[in-house]
């Protein structure tokens, strides 16, 4: 197999990044320094980035039930992040898709693949995420009307994607956004002055949190849930 495609094999990643590693020398083949992508590259033979050997890295991917007061980063000064809750040996590669402010709680995608993880995140692909929503004071009929319309952002110059509210009693709600800027869910409820006093996220696109996983548990994505990414 061709280097440069077993490079974005491996790593998950796109073929400009491999052909920045490339020629930037990152990459060694059996301990020297190769920037030609075209080489034929056998099993035996030891294929590095940087200081990582590569062979073997199968791609793995997690559903995790992020619970209050844990950071969803991989690495933080201060505070657990949501990495620290699983095993050492486990968490090495691993990366978030989408964050949680410290306080929301819910659902979690974790995984190595690179492409993946964009997939999820990346704006354009517009997956909803669906919020459970708990505020201070009253959610009036009218919020749903503006967050259909969007509401503005000032600092972003922008106009939030068209939303959906479903108002669950006097101070619940469920919150479908097909985008994700930074404290949106707050920043939208805070248009009305309603301090949001709880969030839950419980849907990424068709993928629900398990109903079996306490707050902090994960739990390994089954092939049909990786696939519903893809
Ligand atoms: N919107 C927020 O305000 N916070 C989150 O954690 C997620 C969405």
């Amino acid at each position: 197999m061709r280097l440069d495609r077993f490079l974005t094999q491996q790593t998950r990643e796109s073929g400009k990044a491999v052909r920045q590693w490339l020629l930037a020398g990152r990459v060694q083949v059996n301990e020297q320094v190769c920037r030609d992508g075209s080489l034929q590259v056998e099993p035996m033979q030891k294929i590095s980035l940087d200081e990582r050997v590569l062979q073997d890295q199968a791609a793995r991917y997690y559903m995790l039930h992020k619970p209050q007061g844990v950071v969803s980063a991989t690495v933080d000064e201060k505070h657990e992040t949501v990495l620290d809750l699983m095993p050492p040996a486990l968490r090495a590669d691993l990366h978030i898709a989408g964050r949680l402010d410290l306080n929301t709680t819910g659902l979690m995608l974790i995984t190595n693949d690179g492409r993946w993880s964009r997939k999820v995140t990346q704006p354009e692909t517009r997956i909803p995420k669906v919020y459970l929503v708990e505020t201070e004071d009253k959610i009036e009929a009218e919020y749903a009307d503006v967050f259909r319309r969007g509401i503005y952002f000032a600092y972003e110059d922008l106009t939030t994607l068209p939303a959906q509210l479903e108002i669950l009693s006097d101070h619940r709600a469920k919150l479908t956004l097909y985008e994700g800027r930074y404290h949106q869910v707050k920043r939208m409820f805070g248009f009305f002055d309603n301090k949001v006093i709880g969030l839950h996220r419980e849907r990424i696109g068709a993928l629900e949190i398990d109903a079996q996983l306490n707050a902090g548990d994960y739990r390994s994505l089954t092939n049909n849930e990786v696939k519903l990414f893809l």
